[in-house]
């Protein structure tokens, strides 16, 4: 398959082929500053070479459209299982490696997702409104998918969207975020699941907000995160050990100013608790009993 890209910074045009199956990276020197310019694989995974839902599907997800409120959404570069009456994600599953960071500016087209069926309610891009009450908040961020404009832009579909306090998200939320690109670059890669809790936040105005958009876009109460850090490597599943360190995070969907995200830590299981969802299920029952009841405190 052939790609064009054009990449202004730099004043280039580079055509290279990708092939799905070889994640092989293509490194171009731009003469202007001698920056190296990383271009990573444009391709998203076919279905069966998608690691995102690689450590379980946490709600037995289906894509039966009669499963409404546990719909399945294979973006390629994330998975999502999608809650129609609630019009958000129920969660977001995603694999993060250095080869997903590269050098595309955020998209920034927040937008309806069209793959949802005809006849269901899709947020778009203004149906948060124009308050700006919330922020629309990422669960695979947008910085996690700058290898290519496709999958960056993949992130700003509405489905990969919750309203989310704008100090939650912009401060200790984004910093949990950043503290995973840093894992990333110290040479691990991350298998994340985020997703939303209840009804009711609290955004800029400070007071309990229930839905958005005449009550088709349901506010979470609480926002959590699991984050399974392992080495760089292969057979990814059968490296998580009882000894490997899962980051998991519940936070209140409000507006406290503060980027320290350490204090929110919680086990696997308080999440699990929360939800009624079984996390992490494909590792073994004896590995999971054990990193599913620490709490991270590194
Ligand atoms: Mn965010
Ligand atoms: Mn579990």
């Amino acid at each position: 398959m052939k790609k064009l890209l054009f990449l202004s910074s730099a004043s280039l045009f580079l055509f290279f082929t990708a092939c799905q199956k070889d994640p092989a990276q293509v490194s171009v020197t731009s003469g202007i500053n001698e920056a190296p310019i990383v271009v990573s694989p444009v391709a998203p995974p076919t279905e069966a070479t998608d690691s995102t839902m690689l450590l379980g599907n946490p709600s037995n997800a289906s894509s039966n459209t009669a499963d409404f409120s546990n719909y399945l959404l294979r973006e390629g570069y994330y998975s999502v299982s999608y809650n129609r009456d609630a019009g958000r994600p129920n969660w977001v599953s995603w694999h993060t490696t250095s080869t997903d960071y590269g050098s595309v500016p955020r998209q920034n087209d927040f937008r309806a997702n069209d793959e949802l069926p005809g006849d269901w309610y899709k947020a778009n891009a203004s149906s948060f409104g124009s308050l700006y009450e919330f922020d629309k908040g990422h669960m695979c961020p947008s910085a996690d998918r700058t290898s290519s404009i496709e999958a960056n832009s993949s992130t700003f579909l509405m489905t990969n969207i919750v309203a989310q306090a704008p100090n939650n998200n912009q401060q200790r939320w984004a910093a949990l975020e950043d503290y995973c690109r840093s894992l990333v670059q110290d040479g691990n890669e991350l298998y994340i699941i985020s997703g939303t809790n209840g009804e009711g936040g609290k955004g800029n105005s400070n007071t309990i907000t229930t839905t958005l958009d005449n009550g088709k876009i349901s506010v979470p109460a609480k926002l959590w995160k699991v984050i399974v850090v392992l080495p760089n490597g292969s057979n990814d599943l059968g490296r998580v050990k009882d000894t490997t360190r899962v980051i998991s995070v519940i936070m209140d969907n409000e507006n406290t100013v503060g980027s320290d995200w350490k204090s929110y830590r919680v086990s696997v299981d308080d999440i699990e608790f929360l939800t009624g969802y079984d996390l992490l299920s494909k590792v073994s029952g004896a590995i999971q009993s054990v990193i599913e009841a620490r709490v991270d405190n590194l």
